[in-house]
């Protein structure tokens, strides 16, 4: 049997491992990225790589190691170095002794034969078409739920009377989905989600917002983002991230798959700054820009790996965004000489500039459409 494994980002493993053990796999749970996979992926990889290439490469040491001799991972296409990743972390590790064989699902749009060649390899069981159909209903609620648990997270933890509650909540959420075996249980967590927090006793108060925008690993996974959402919400800040992982696959996989560009009224929104394509979601960046201040968001924080180079574009063109809209602008860069406490002392002074500048308009921000998306 297939040892799989797969590079560790935000909770996406628990369908991931769903999906891969239904088709037939033992799949080796990634570690969450710590101390010793940025060590690892810092000691194997160039000097020059971005800092996701480096914790997926010491996942990647770090699951081989605990007997995987399958790693899969997503390709790309366009001007940046994702298309590169897995091809070059390949060699880097079978340079290192480690006997594996890579899979890379590559966007279908393009390279729709080499897609459906690969998810082969991964099918190691016999499955009727019924089961198939039962597994992708089952991974997507899975998908949509963890997000939903996050999104409501954002939105209660500026509020919580008791400190922590919300993250505690969070993770009994997270528990739960990923114990579920059916969706008809799938559909009761779902209740019992907006129940918990429902039951988190709140304060009345209108919060600072803050949209968050930048590249895909550093937005969805904590420990590359040194919890940044957290550290707002236990600020009194309502945070809201531009990309999730179910809009994600929609987007990249679904949308590809029928040559259709994913996000396009954000992309037509970042037009009259940026009309060029130039790769990971640089665009995105600027056009979700946009879309936060139309919606009378106070704030706007860019988070980019250190070399990065779609977000380097995007934050040559956001101060000019914010300005003209009227958002605060503050741009975080992330790699493995980062600290949370260095973080944490930046946040905190651009909260309370945003939360100055409310009062010196001596009036809130918040618009109709942003009450109703809140209430
Ligand atoms: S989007 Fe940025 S961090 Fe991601 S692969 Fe491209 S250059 Fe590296």
């Amino acid at each position: 049997m297939r040892k799989v494994s797969f590079p560790y980002m935000g909770t996406s493993y628990i369908p991931f491992n769903k999906l891969l053990t239904a088709l037939g796999n033992e799949v080796v749970l990634p570690p969450r990225p710590n101390a010793e996979t940025i060590s690892l992926g810092c000691k194997f990889a160039p000097e020059f790589a971005c800092y996701p290439f480096k914790i997926v490469l010491g996942t990647y040491v770090q699951v081989l190691e605990a007997g995987a001799d399958t790693l899969v991972s997503t390709g790309g296409v366009g001007p940046c170095r994702a298309g590169l990743y897995t091809t070059l972390q390949e060699k880097i590790l079978k340079d290192l002794g480690y006997n594996f064989e890579m899979i890379t699902l590559e966007p279908p749009g393009r390279h729709l034969k080499d897609l459906i060649t690969s998810i082969k390899k991964l099918i190691n069981t016999r499955l009727s078409f019924k089961d198939y159909i039962n597994i992708g209903r089952f991974v997507w609620k899975q998908l949509t739920l963890l997000d939903k648990a996050e999104r409501l997270s954002h939105k209660v933890r500026p509020l919580e009377v008791k400190k922590g509650e919300t993250t505690r909540t969070y993770k009994k959420c997270v528990d739960l989905v990923s114990g579920a075996q059916s969706i008809k249980e799938l559909t009761e967590i779902e209740r019992e989600i907006e129940l918990l927090y429902e039951c988190i006793e709140k304060k009345d108060f209108d919060p600072v917002k803050i949209g968050i925008v930048g590249e895909i690993y550093v937005l969805l996974e904590p420990s590359a983002n040194l919890e940044i959402e957290e550290t707002l919400g236990d600020l009194g800040v309502y945070v809201e991230r531009s990309m999730f992982l179910a809009g994600y696959t929609v987007s990249n996989a679904v949308m590809d798959l029928f040559h259709m560009a994913g996000e396009r009224d954000i992309k037509k929104l970042a037009s009259p700054y940026f009309k060029e394509m130039c790769g990971g979601h640089g665009r995105e960046s600027v056009g979700n820009a946009v879309h936060f201040a139309k919606r009378g968001f106070d704030g706007l924080i860019q988070l980019s790996p250190f070399t990065c180079i779609p977000e380097i574009v995007a934050k040559s063109i956001l101060p000019r965004v914010c300005e003209e809209r009227g958002m605060g602008f503050l741009a975080i860069t992330l790699d493995e000489q980062t600290g949370k406490e260095g973080v944490k002392t930046r946040l905190e002074a651009f909260v309370d500039m945003l939360a100055a500048k409310r009062k010196k308009l001596k009036t809130t921000t918040i618009k109709p459409q942003l009450v109703k998306e809140m209430s």
